[in-house]
């Protein structure tokens, strides 16, 4: 391990009230690309913003035609080493909360506590009644895609339905957003994984644990807005990375 992983194994085992702020780097190496890096989802696919999406019936029908392109990449993806060393520390006691911006579900996959995940831009395996609220199971509706309804209604009351994933100018949820900065402002120690941080406002939850002199610790394959401000930061693969520091930051603490 190089200087700054000892480095952070060392300020993770100095920290008692961890909470990780995790963006799409993180589950590159589970197959799901993320948005900027080349090959990412922004080379083939423009968004579809809210607005669109309630106004504009094909652009409804591109949304689930998309899906079913890019939804089985993520309904078939695992965990990968990162998921899995921060569920190691987790059951170190040392962390307190996952924040993500990640619509996977894969933290809940490697075995976090549901209850420690909070998810800021919703999840892809859920689709909603935007009239009665109603919960299906994405493959669900996807089936009926598949056999030909470009637009699926909802069953119960004919609403609209649309994936439970956040979209662009799509209001975030408040609850999650209040719980993220809640727990970002007690912690001790923000480690940031796998995100631009270009992202707003889900890309304030680092912010809120500066202000509250909490440090802040990076480990993203490219540079971010935050490097200056961060105590550590570290460039490479975060699966490759993480194992080997949380395993450290543990023998530390004993
Ligand atoms: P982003 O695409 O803006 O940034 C990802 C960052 O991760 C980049 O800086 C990249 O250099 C870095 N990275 C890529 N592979 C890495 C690796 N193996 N280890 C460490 N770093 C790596 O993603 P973002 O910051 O999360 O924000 C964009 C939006 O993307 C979010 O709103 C999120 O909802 C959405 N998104 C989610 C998924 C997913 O759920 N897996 C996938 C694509 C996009």
């Amino acid at each position: 391990m190089d200087e700054r992983a000892q480095e952070l194994a060392r300020l993770i085992a100095a920290s008692s009230r961890i909470v990780a702020f995790t963006g799409a780097g993180i589950s590159t190496e589970s197959g799901i690309p993320d948005f900027r890096s080349p090959g990412g989802i922004w080379d083939r696919y423009a968004p579809i913003d809210y607005g669109e999406f309630l106004r504009d019936p094909r652009a409804r029908r591109e949304t689930w035609r998309r899906g079913l392109d890019t939804y089985p990449v993520v309904a078939a993806a695992q965990p990968n080493r990162a998921h899995l060393a921060l569920v190691e520390l987790e059951r170190g006691g040392k962390l307190k909360a996952v924040i993500t911006q990640n619509i996977d579900g894969l933290h809940q996959k490697a075995g976090h506590a549901a209850e420690r995940v909070i998810e800021l831009h919703g999840n892809a395996h859920g689709v909603r009644c935007l009239q009665c609220r109603a919960w299906y199971a994405r493959q669900a509706i996807h089936a009926r895609v598949i056999a030909r309804e470009e637009m699926p209604g909802c069953e119960a009351c004919g609403g609209m339905l649309k994936p439970t994933s956040v979209s662009f100018g799509e209001p975030m949820p408040f609850d999650e957003l209040r719980r993220a900065e809640r727990e970002a402002r007690v912690s001790d120690l923000c480690l940031v994984i796998g995100s631009s941080l270009v992202v707003y406002p889900a890309a304030a939850v680092p912010r809120y644990a500066l202000e509250a002199a909490a440090k802040l610790a990076i480990v993203n394959a490219t540079q971010t807005d935050l490097d200056e401000a961060a105590s550590v930061v570290l460039r490479g693969r975060a699966g490759e990375l993480l194992p080997d520091i949380v395993e450290a930051a543990q023998r530390l603490a004993c």
